[in-house]
């Protein structure tokens, strides 16, 4: 497949970490973003001695400004962005009746917001090449529902939601946009879950144990050759069978 730029959102993260390697490992030049500088510096000093090199942008996705500048300065540093893989997230959990409204902000902000704060910028450099790649990092809690995280689950169906409709918009430009929806990966994220809960977890997985990060950044990859053109709208479940519906 010819090389492409690809911005990852996130990925400094656990599995941004992944799809920016396996992105790096098809060819292609990648980029992400960073919100702390030293932290962010480290990664990209960490990725070099494995043999990769990221470009690196500085931002804030939750913000239509600083996602928009990070898209410019990936696209000053690599060239315009062919491939956008919408990764980064938070959790903010609580059951609804104590949740704030800060906690419902913060999670809709980043993880939902974010496509679009990320994605318009990109969009139209893509129709006009007529060619583009998009994925939404959504999650299992997304289709089936989490006791504990409305604000989480909304903002991950809401992602699908998205990638329906830009898959509809946009199909005629060689622009495919899809969803992949992880289920529990062995991620920080995932970690700090305390061990019982997280035991609970596992036993509804017929796998018998969490994904890894390498998994879900595999699912992202089979997104990304030309013959996967005619595939869009798509959401990709990886969950080691926890959840079948869509
Ligand atoms: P991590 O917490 O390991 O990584 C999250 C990444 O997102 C970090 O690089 C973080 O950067 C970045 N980020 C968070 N908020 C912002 C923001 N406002 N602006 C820019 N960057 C931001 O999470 P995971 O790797 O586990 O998760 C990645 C994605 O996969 C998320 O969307 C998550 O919801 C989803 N997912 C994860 C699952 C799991 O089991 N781990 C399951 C299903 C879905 P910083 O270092 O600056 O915080």
């Amino acid at each position: 497949m010819q090389a492409r730029v690809a911005l990852v959102t996130g990925g400094t993260g656990g599995i941004g970490t992944s799809i920016v390697k396996r992105l790096a490992d098809m060819g292609h030049k990648v980029a992400t973003n960073f919100r702390d500088e030293a932290r962010g510096r480290a990664w990209q000093d960490k990725m070099k001695a494995e043999g990769i090199d990221v470009a690196l942008a500085q931002g804030d996705v939750s913000s239509p400004e600083q996602a928009e500048a990070l898209v410019r300065e990936v696209e000053r540093q690599i060239g315009p962005v062919d491939i956008l893989v919408n990764n980064a997230g938070i959790t903010r959990d609580s059951t609804f009746h104590k949740m704030s409204a800060q906690q419902w902000n913060d999670v809709i902000c980043t993880n939902l917001n974010s496509c679009f704060n990320v994605t318009r910028p990109v969009i139209e450099g893509m129709r006009e090449r007529k060619w583009g790649r998009i994925v939404q990092i959504s999650s299992i809690n997304g289709q089936k529902g989490q006791y504990g995280q409305a604000n989480y689950a909304a903002a991950k169906a809401g992602m699908h939601g998205f990638t329906i409709s830009l898959a509809q918009e946009n199909a005629k430009f060689g622009i495919t946009v899809n969803t992949v929806s992880p289920g529990y990966i062995g991620t920080d994220m995932v970690m700090a879950v305390p061990e019982e809960v997280r035991n609970k977890i596992v036993a509804q997985i017929p796998t018998g144990r969490l994904g890894t990060p390498e998994e879900i950044a595999y699912a992202v990859s089979f997104f990304m050759p030309d013959e996967a053109g005619w595939i869009t709208g798509a959401n990709l479940s990886a969950n080691g069978g926890q959840y079948m519906g869509w």
